[in-house]
């Protein structure tokens, strides 16, 4: 599995599935309660880690789970229905090209829409909950239902929406723009992130979640100077140090952790700060 993560690391599935719809994903939850199977979506894994030793249950990998072959399905002039498997990196581009604006600061977000959803993923100080209209979820008794993006409770990196599982999303989108100005702003943002974010790079992403008011993440780690600091084939990216990076692709999951404490127990001694991890974990109770 660890080749479907963005990291790279981590052992086998016991089952893995990859559905296309609806009814595939519908059929495959219920044969995971009735078997007592637990099972755990998965997007790009570009926020998660997987363990080394592997997931006793069923992955539910994302990445193809779309209707038909668009992108997005125009609702109203203003409101686009986007599938929960397409890819955001895309689902920006397509947008900007139709003129259809707000989601130009959302470039460069590996992702797929259901994660990016799940976790609120966002930058330059919007997250994709600002944007959302409503939620299409399956929730744990099989039923189907649209939930109002007004009655999420959305937090820094969090919907809160628990084990309920996206299909879909409605994004607010702002009509008639002019795409080349769409375009333009997202490479300027894309220009910036590729020079302050290791993106090039097998990476765990934003490892740490900003610890509210005061100091980044990234500013307390380098002010530390423990940007360069290692565990294994892990290691505390160079560039940004709220990034962990995999430079030689030999690092292991438990190695990403034992690095994470490492920084989370100097962080505290010296500042008094407790960093809380952003990157999960499959299997430590999201399911
Ligand atoms: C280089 C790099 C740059 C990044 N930059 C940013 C950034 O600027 N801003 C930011 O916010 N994040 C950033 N991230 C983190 C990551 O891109 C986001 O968290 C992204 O939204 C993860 O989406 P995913 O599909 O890969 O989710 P995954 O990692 O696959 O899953 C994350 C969580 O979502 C759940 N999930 C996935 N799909 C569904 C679904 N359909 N229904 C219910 N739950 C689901 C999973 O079970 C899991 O709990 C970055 C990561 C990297 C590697």
């Amino acid at each position: 599995m660890g080749d479907l993560t963005w990291f790279r690391s981590g052992g086998n599935a016991r089952f893995y599935l990859s559905p296309s719809s609806e009814e595939e994903l519908i059929e495959a939850t219920k044969w995971a309660f009735r078997e007592e199977v637990p099972f755990h979506l998965m997007g790009l894994g570009a926020n998660s880690l997987f363990p080394d030793d592997g997931y006793p249950g069923l992955i539910l990998h994302m990445v193809r789970f779309r209707q038909r072959g668009e992108h997005y399905r125009s609702c109203t002039p203003s409101v686009v229905e986007v599938d929960a498997g397409i890819n955001l990196e895309n689902l920006v581009k397509k947008l900007n090209e139709a003129g259809l604006g707000g989601f130009e600061k959302f470039v460069g977000i590996p992702g797929t829409v259901g994660g990016s959803v799940w976790g609120n993923a966002g930058a330059q100080n919007s997250s994709l909950g600002d944007r959302v209209e409503s939620v299409k979820i399956l929730d744990s008794q099989g039923a189907v239902h649209w939930v109002k993006g007004d009655q999420i409770t959305w937090r820094y990196r969090s919907s809160g929406l628990g084990n309920r599982i996206i299909l879909a999303a409605r994004f607010q989108v702002d009509p008639d723009q002019e795409p080349e100005e769409l375009k333009s702003r997202s490479a300027g943002f894309l220009q910036y992130k590729k020079s302050v974010q290791p993106y090039d790079e097998k990476s765990t992403g934003c490892i740490f979640k900003n610890p509210g008011a005061g100091r980044s993440a990234g500013q307390l780690i380098d002010e530390l100077n423990l940007k360069g600091l290692c565990e294994g084939g892990a290691q505390v990216s160079d560039l940004h140090g709220n990034f962990i990076v995999n430079t030689e692709q030999t690092a292991t999951t438990a190695d990403v952790l034992a690095l994470v404490s490492k920084v989370q127990e100097k962080v505290y001694e010296e500042e008094g700060v407790r960093l809380e991890r952003e990157v999960i974990v499959v299997g430590e109770g999201s399911e």
